[in-house]
């Protein structure tokens, strides 16, 4: 079976766990909410739900989680959707002092919050490269999400990054004003780089799990594909 855990510190956390547990694809699932490194350990893979980024992330350190998140985004595949892509960023802006501790794995940079206070919440329909009837829009979901505002990197090392989704440029807020640009970095809500996924916005607050689907057959599965028999010079 495939194990894929669900960070449950803060957040919106069931509501993965519900989705993937009625995931119609050929291998059994395994999803355990992780609150313990033990529970980590287990994992093939990892979903770090939306909620408040700070929260989750002081809830990590107390739990003992924080390092051996870090590790685990280096080897496995991890997909952050809202809070949880500010998590995956190797660096974030937003209006919390100190800073912000992060678990790093993907070249993004994102401002917290950053489509303003006048924009608390809003919903928009995506089409999302690659997913099953990627013709079919995708509901968008979004709630006080982070804007990315870079994914270039700062090391040729990274891992190329690739755009599933742009928001259509007309429904950027106006304090995001730059953005007639069409490569413009702000308009992309959701991207994979190496084994990660990133969404700015909720799939699990929505009905459709193509995205779930998504994650666990083109990131996840990929990766455990080994554990069959191992195949030599094209001899079974
Ligand atoms: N604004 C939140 C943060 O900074 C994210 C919001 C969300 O996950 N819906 O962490």
């Amino acid at each position: 079976s495939v194990t894929i855990g669900v960070l449950a510190l803060q957040g919106a956390f069931i509501e993965h766990q519900a989705i993937l547990q009625k995931l119609n694809i050929k291998r059994a699932l395994y999803v355990p909410l992780v609150r313990t490194v033990e529970d980590l350990e287990v994992c093939d893979g990892l979903i770090i739900p939306g909620g408040e980024s700070t929260t989750i992330a002081l809830l990590a350190r107390l739990s003992g989680l924080l390092e051996p998140l870090r590790e685990f985004v280096k080897t496995k595949p991890v997909w952050g959707t809202c809070a949880g892509a500010i998590l995956l960023a190797h660096m974030a802006e937003g209006k919390k002092k100190g800073g912000q501790e992060l678990l790093g794995g993907t070249s993004v940079k994102i401002a917290r919050n950053g489509w303003g206070s006048q924009v608390e919440s809003f919903a928009a329909d995506l089409k999302i490269a690659g997913l099953r009837n990627a013709n079919i829009p995708f509901k968008g979901v979004f709630i006080r999400a982070p804007v990315i505002l870079d994914f270039s990197g700062t090391s040729s090392n990274d891992p190329p990054a690739q755009v599933l989704a742009r928001l259509p440029s007309d429904l950027l807020p106006p304090s995001l004003t730059d953005s007639d640009h069409p490569d413009d970095p702000k308009t992309v809500v959701a991207l994979r780089q190496g084994l990660h996924l990133v969404t700015t916005f909720h799939p699990e607050l929505t009905e459709d799990s193509r995205f779930h689907e998504y994650f666990v057959k083109e990131c996840l599965l990929p990766t455990i594909k080994h554990s069959g028999p191992t195949r030599v010079n094209g001899i079974n």
